[in-house]
């Protein structure tokens, strides 16, 4: 992968069908989505409506493989300065988690994920640049959850403010980790996703209500001009995009619901006032805690690439194509 004709201020859309999972296969479940023709990155859906993207992954492709086509190019733009965001959206179940790899389990094997194949990877590139850098590198994680950010570095796991200052987002009092190797990452990474909440929903049991940010921040100082280049790469696991309806969602869980629908809500204006032709000057951020957190990330010297990840089963039919609708939305 070359990678070289990416549009700096794009948004980049993946589709992942993941294969059917045993709850689907044993509910006789028919597979629903399929690429229109092999290679094509698109899609049908009931064999009735056509969905194009960047990428399209079917139920056999591997974690390297969506590594290596579609990540791997982008996130060699962060030693070039450019900030990186990586997106898993879609409903509970379809694959975000396994995608992202932010429930890794500390073994470096084929189901490992996006995180810690790309902790690795730049970490060896770090090592490459030694001679003409110095760098140094922190990693944040922090857990969104009803309009709430939570610091899932912090012993207490405690809630911290975002803040506009000198137009640059900061979080006052959030544990930022320097980090020497990949190691020591994926270690801090495991520490702080077993912190996440989660609540048992009719679903999935697992699922989680909350958005998941894991961040590296890269400071490159060339050694002989004293250049100082930051960079930033966001690997962002969502919260389900399902309506609230389907998980019989009621009290406390529909709050849930309704503040998890507000940040993929404002997301989704925000990419697609960002992919508009005619663009808008106007991006609107500010309209949820998610988007203010990735405002300096999307849009402007950034690059974005939204994995949209869906089940392949007629049963979830509805909410894979309200997920390819809105992934379109970001083309
Ligand atoms: P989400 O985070 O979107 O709720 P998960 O990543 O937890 O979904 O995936 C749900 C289930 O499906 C898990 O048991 C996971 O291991 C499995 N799964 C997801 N994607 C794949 C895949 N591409 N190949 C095999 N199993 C998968
Ligand atoms: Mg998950």
């Amino acid at each position: 992968m070359s990678g070289g004709n990416e549009d700096p201020t794009s948004v980049a859309v993946a589709l992942r069908v993941r294969p059917l999972v045993q709850s689907e296969v044993d509910r006789g479940c028919l597979i629903a989505v399929e690429r229109t023709s092999p290679g094509a990155p698109q899609v049908i859906v009931n064999r009735s409506e056509m969905f194009t993207f960047n990428h399209v992954f079917d139920v056999d492709a591997t974690q390297r493989e969506i590594y290596e086509s579609c990540v791997l190019a982008k996130q060699r733009k962060l030693l070039q300065g450019y900030n990186v965001t990586i997106l898993a959206y879609g409903q509970t179940g379809s694959g975000k988690t396994f995608t992202m790899g932010t429930s890794y389990n500390g073994v470096m094997d084929e189901s490992a994920g996006v995180i810690p194949r790309a902790v690795d990877d730049i970490f060896r590139e770090i090592g490459e640049r030694q001679e003409e850098y110095s760098f140094s590198v922190t990693c944040s994680f922090v857990e969104l959850y009803q309009e709430q950010f939570f610091d899932l570095f912090s012993p207490g796991k405690i809630t911290v403010d975002i803040k506009e200052v000198n137009k640059r987002v900061v979080m006052p009092g959030l544990t930022e980790l320097a980090v020497k190797s990949a190691q020591e990452v994926t270690d801090y990474l495991m520490r702080g996703s077993s912190g996440r909440a989660v609540a048992a929903t009719a679903m999935n049991e697992t699922s989680s209500r909350s958005h998941a940010i894991f961040t590296l921040t890269l400071v490159a100082t060339k050694k002989d001009s004293k250049a100082v280049t930051t960079s930033r790469f966001n690997l962002v696991d969502l919260a389900g995009s399902e309506r609230c309806s389907k998980t019989l969602a009621s009290g406390d869980r529909f709050k849930e619901g309704v503040n998890i629908n507000k940040g993929l809500l404002a997301l989704g204006n925000v990419i697609n006032a960002l992919g508009a032709t005619n663009a808008p000057g106007y991006i609107p951020y500010r309209q949820s805690k998610l988007t203010r957190l990735l405002q300096d990330s999307l849009g402007g010297n950034s690059i974005t690439l939204m994995i949209a990840c869906v089940s392949p089963a007629d049963y979830n039919v509805a909410e894979t194509v309200s997920t390819l609708r809105y992934a379109d939305r970001a083309l």
